[in-house]
């Protein structure tokens, strides 16, 4: 099943990726009953929609509204210009430089520093649950290359070392690293990324849109017919979706052992979510963990610190913040949804039998 996913999944990116070829582009998405129509809308029901390849994520942004390109095609090049800042792997990005920097101090763009910022405040709040200086140790399970292998333990202890984002010194934009602490900001950029979109989009008048980077997805106020967003929740175990979740205005952000993992010689499949208190891949009992939330930065960060907690750190999570809403998959099949969401979450039809849980602040 997951081998067939993966042959799914990669043909289908080759053919995005052919299709697009590697670049930006815009089209306006006319009413399909009407593929001649203009670019003015006074019925402000039309969508423009942008399709772009960045930060290893085929994303989709559509926007709802009059003159919606000139927004997303300057959302497009601030992706570009965000992916090029923060990739681990382009020599030319900043992250690189810091990587690479042997304990240097570096001045670095607002956002980049910003995002680094952020990101100590999530390591703190979820207790290191979320860590940012994890890529030495991802980088040893062949998650950065694709070149897989199991590491000893007594490798992943002495590379443990290296790891702790209090390690990590942010004075307004100049950061400086220890000689081998390595940083990665893979489990926020996107949700970042959201972020910086929705602004721009929001800056010239957008008030309907939908920003889809891959498993990070944002929405702009309501549908134009005014009803809810339907956002579809992944099924770890099955083809299609778990269910779907009807949201308005928020980020919904999840993660997965499923986005990237391989199986070792010993048949245990080993995913890209480290538990930085271990060096291995979190074995919590969670496959998926979906966090629905105001912004997609804290959306994304929470959603890969919760994958690492599990069921009980996460719910004492949400009873000691409530400042966010989370669906959580166990191992066993089971689904655990803070209140207030199963209002708009609907099980597929496929996983009646799936036993759902809902996760009350009064029990
Ligand atoms: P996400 O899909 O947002 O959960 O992010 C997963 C990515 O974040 C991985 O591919 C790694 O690049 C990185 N990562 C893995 N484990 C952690 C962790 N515990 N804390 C922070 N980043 C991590
Ligand atoms: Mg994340």
């Amino acid at each position: 099943m997951k081998a067939k996913a993966i042959v799914k999944i990669t043909v289908c990116i080759v053919m995005t990726v052919m299709l697009l070829a590697l670049t930006a582009c815009v089209n306006q998405q006319n009413n399909e009953n009407d593929p001649g129509q203009s670019l003015i809308d006074p019925t402000d029901k039309k969508d423009d929609t942008i399709e772009l390849f960045a930060m290893d994520t085929y994303m989709t942004i559509k926007a709802f509204g009059n003159h919606a390109q000139p927004a997303l095609q300057e959302a497009a090049t601030r992706i570009h210009e965000l992916e090029l800042l923060w990739s681990v792997t382009n020599p030319d990005s900043e992250i690189y430089a810091l990587n690479h920097g042997d304990g240097s101090t570096i001045e670095v763009n607002p956002a980049t520093a910003e995002a680094l910022s952020f990101a100590s405040i999530m390591a703190d709040r979820t207790d290191g649950a979320f860590d940012f200086t994890v890529y030495p140790v991802l980088a040893a399970w062949g998650f950065t290359t694709g070149s897989y292998q199991i590491p000893a333990q007594a490798e992943l202890d002495i590379l443990l070392e290296r790891v702790g984002h209090e390690k990590v010194l942010i004075e307004g934009e100049r950061v400086t690293l220890p000689k081998d602490t390595q940083i990665d900001l893979g489990a926020v950029a996107k949700g970042y990324t959201a972020d910086i979109v929705t602004a721009i989009l929001k800056k010239d008048g957008i008030t309907s849109a939908l920003i889809d980077l891959g498993g990070n997805i944002q929405v702009i106020g309501f549908k134009p017919d005014g009803s809810k967003w339907r956002v579809g929740i992944k099924d770890v175990y099955g083809e299609g979706n778990v269910g779907v979740l009807e949201a308005a205005d928020c980020a919904v952000v999840s993660s997965g052992g499923y986005e990237r993992y391989f199986v070792g010689a010993d048949g245990k499949t080993y995913w890209h979510i480290i538990d930085p208190s271990t060096g291995a891949p979190a074995d919590s009992g969670l496959v998926s963990v979906t966090v629905i939330g105001k912004d997609g930065r804290f959306c994304d960060a929470l959603s890969t610190a919760l994958f690492v907690m599990g069921l009980q750190k996460a719910e004492k999570h949400w009873r000691s913040y409530g400042d966010f809403g989370m669906i959580l998959m166990t191992r066993d099949n089971e689904l655990y949804i803070t209140e207030g969401l199963e209002e708009d979450f609907t099980l597929d039809k496929s996983r009646a039998d799936m036993a759902v849980h809902i996760l009350r602040k009064s029990d």
